[in-house]
């Protein structure tokens, strides 16, 4: 019932494992996410974890930015475990990540990957020293790292160096160029110190996050061409509401498309107090409306136009999508392939029963001046006929009762 076409081969990668989950190799393509609370505050962070992997995340990162903050990683292990959210935990580390992953052992213990951004390893001498640390922490408690170049702070030692060979150039390329092949070659460089400081290849997964959609596209096409290391999808600081949207769906459409891309992260900037789970949300829609992956059944709705001058199709179709997707935890385990099914909502009758067909289950509600009747079809038949005051109750209980039918084991 998925309308979409065939989708792109991905290039092929080795697989690292992070926990449980894998990232690259021949595994699907992973959705992951970020807290924005203070590491430090347990409860906190604890809560938002539960709540981004209840959202579908499969890994989750965490700043990791104090002492009080890596001391407080163990606690929000286990804390997550007593509450039975197995998601895997990644630190994110600027500065001085080797301080706090030598001196707070646990911490370095119950993450199951290290996020190490090259530009913020530390400052002349100490970088490569500090960089060695981290590798070698790695090593020793057998975990991955990404080595997370981003546009925001480039590695300023190695720009210069580029900057000024290319200034010698008989035909000196454009600066931007110069920067973006920047990105590429301190994610090649530090990925090939890791495995000589005795990283394995499957312990390496690497990103080049941008802020613009054009120069992402470019710099993961041009490092996908020269390596296999699984490569983190996401395009940086993307922003807030639909421009965020838009913007990363834009970006990371392309790369998916052409096979690129081992794990995505969908960047957005949070209205203030909105609900840090909706990156999640737009990731596994991109992933899903993509034909790549399904996560939730989804709704298929018309926009509505001047033949439905009321807002009950609207409050149907939102009331279905919310409900599929809060039944979605429980249903995961309980009804396998749910998460294929289509639902089309559909506001009148001249689209309605042709998308109806289309979907597992489709209803088209009574447009301006039409009779108040709602034909429901099932599997491309049409099956029964709503009216009166509780269609959508009604509607909802079809919608049960299909999905017990069809994906239930019976147990
Ligand atoms: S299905 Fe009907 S209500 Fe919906 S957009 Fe088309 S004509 Fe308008």
């Amino acid at each position: 019932m998925n309308g979409n076409a065939a989708a792109a081969m991905r290039r092929p990668t080795v697989a690292v494992r992070v926990g449980a989950v894998t990232i690259g190799g021949d595994g699907p393509i992973v959705v992951q996410s970020m807290t924005n609370t203070d590491t430090a505050d347990v409860d906190a962070t604890v809560a938002q974890v539960a709540a981004l992997a209840r959202a579908g995340s499969e890994l989750v990162r965490v700043t990791v930015n104090t002492a009080v903050a890596a001391a407080a990683v163990p606690r929000i292990r286990e804390a997550l475990d007593a509450r039975g959210v197995c998601v895997p935990l990644i630190g994110d580390f600027h500065f001085n990540g080797h301080k706090l992953l030598t001196e707070h052992p646990a911490c370095a213990e119950v993450l199951a990957k290290y996020r190490i951004n090259p530009g913020n390893v530390g400052r002349g001498s100490k970088r490569d020293a500090q960089f060695a640390t981290m590798i070698e922490l790695a090593c020793r408690y057998d975990r991955p790292v990404r080595i997370g170049v981003n546009w925001g702070s480039l590695d300023s030692a190695l720009a210069a160096r580029m900057m000024d060979e290319n200034a010698h150039r008989a035909e000196p390329r454009e600066t931007g160029e110069v920067l973006r092949e920047a990105m590429v070659i301190s994610a090649l460089e530090n990925a090939r110190r890791a495995r000589e400081l005795g990283l394995g290849r499957d312990h390496i997964v690497l990103s080049c996050k941008m802020s613009g959609v054009q120069d992402l596209i470019a710099v993961y096409r041009a490092l996908a061409a020269r390596c296999d290391y699984p490569l983190h999808l996401g395009l940086t600081e993307a922003g807030m509401g639909s421009k965020g949207i838009v913007a990363s769906s834009a970006a990371l459409a392309v790369l998916l498309q052409e096979g690129i891309g081992d794990t995505i992260r969908v960047s957005l900037t949070p209205e203030p107090g909105g609900d840090r789970t909706r990156e999640v949300v737009v990731a596994q829609e991109i992933l899903q409306t993509m034909g790549l992956r399904a996560f939730t059944p989804m709704v298929v709705a018309c926009p509505g136009c001047g033949r439905t001058t009321s807002t009950y199709f609207q409050e149907l179709a939102q009331k279905i999508q919310t409900y599929l997707r809060e039944q979605m935890p429980a249903w995961r385990g309980r009804y396998a392939g749910v998460e294929t099914m289509s639902v089309a909502v559909m506001g009148c009758v001249v689209n309605g029963p042709g998308e109806s067909r289309h979907a597992n289950i489709g209803i088209s509600l009574p447009g301006t001046g039409e009779s108040p009747v709602a034909p429901v079809y099932i599997d491309g038949g049409k099956d029964v006929t709503l009216k009166g005051e509780h269609i959508a109750e009604e509607f909802q209980q079809i919608v049960e009762h299909y999905v017990r039918e069809h994906y239930g084991t019976g147990a």
